[in-house]
């Protein structure tokens, strides 16, 4: 019996795979992911190993999900190293939690190998801080179903000092503004769609939830980074914020004189200093 491991395969960019993922993506027997997975991803994988796509296309799913468990559960009866690959990180809308359920259930071991989720990916690309202090006190990661049984979206935890990161926003993006405005949100609220992540088809549009409606269609995999954060001009939205910060004095044991940013300097006390 051999051992399922749950891997992230991260927004796109091979670079950003964990070396755990890559270590364990060389020593896979068999490869099942999605469609999401970059090839420069699967170039990392065994050249004896078998990879299967059971990704979606065009919307519609190749297998269903208890076609996934029952394949994920009857392959480690043969081979050592089953890997199931999933864009970003497993945990964060993947299905991991069914999957883990089977698997647990069939008493087959497995272990979960995280990624860098596509907010963090696109965070990056887009060199959004999506926490910074100035302006944002909670980033909240979320979809809205658009099925019925789905769990729906908890908009009064949206607040303005909120950073929103939608996955899934759909190709209709006056729905998604219609979703925004319902909620609350300022129309001159900035607001970010980031396509293809780390990728070489990246593609970034700076702008508001009263102009989302009408950008033009951005490829997916995509989603919306939306707050006070996405904006270019951060400054003009936090002003207040640096006003009364302390100025750095200078240590009587001296230490390295590090930066000299806004008139401000800031000195590296010598035992921090470690080479
Ligand atoms: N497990 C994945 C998410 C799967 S849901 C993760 O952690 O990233 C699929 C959604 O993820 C897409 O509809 C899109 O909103 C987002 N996504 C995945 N990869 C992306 C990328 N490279 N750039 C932008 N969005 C991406």
């Amino acid at each position: 019996m051999g051992k399922v491991y749950l891997v992230g395969a991260g927004p796109g960019d091979p670079e950003l795979l964990t070396l755990k993922a890559a270590r364990i993506l060389a020593s896979a027997d068999i490869v099942l992911h999605d469609s999401l997975v970059s090839p420069e991803v699967l170039a990392r994988v065994s050249p004896s190993a078998q990879i299967i796509d059971i990704g979606k296309r065009c919307g519609r799913k190749l297998l269903s999900q208890d076609e996934i468990n029952s394949l994920l559960v009857s392959y480690v009866a043969s081979q050592a190293v089953v890997v199931r690959l999933k864009g970003g990180d497993p945990l964060i809308f993947g299905r991991a939690g069914e999957e883990l359920e089977a698997l647990r259930e069939a008493g087959i071991e497995c272990e979960i190998v995280p990624g860098i989720t596509a907010a963090i990916g696109a965070a990056a690309a887009a060199g959004i801080s999506l926490t910074d202090r100035r302006v944002a006190s909670q980033l909240l990661i979320s979809t809205f179903s658009r099925r019925p049984e789905g769990n729906p979206m908890n908009w009064s935890a949206v607040t303005p000092a909120t950073t929103l990161v939608l996955y899934m926003p759909g190709p209709d993006y006056a729905e998604v503004t219609q979703r925004l405005v319902d909620a609350g949100l300022p129309l001159e609220l900035p607001c970010v769609i980031v396509s293809n992540a780390t990728s070489s088809q990246q593609q970034i549009r700076w702008t508001t939830v009263a102009k989302l409606a009408h950008e033009k269609k951005l490829p997916a995999p995509a989603l919306l980074i939306v707050g006070r954060v996405a904006s270019r001009h951060i400054q003009d939205v936090s002003a207040a914020f640096w006003r009364d910060e302390p100025t750095f004095a200078v240590p009587a044991d001296g230490g390295e004189l590090c930066g000299n940013l806004r008139g401000r300097a800031c000195f590296i006390p010598p035992e921090r200093i470690h080479r």
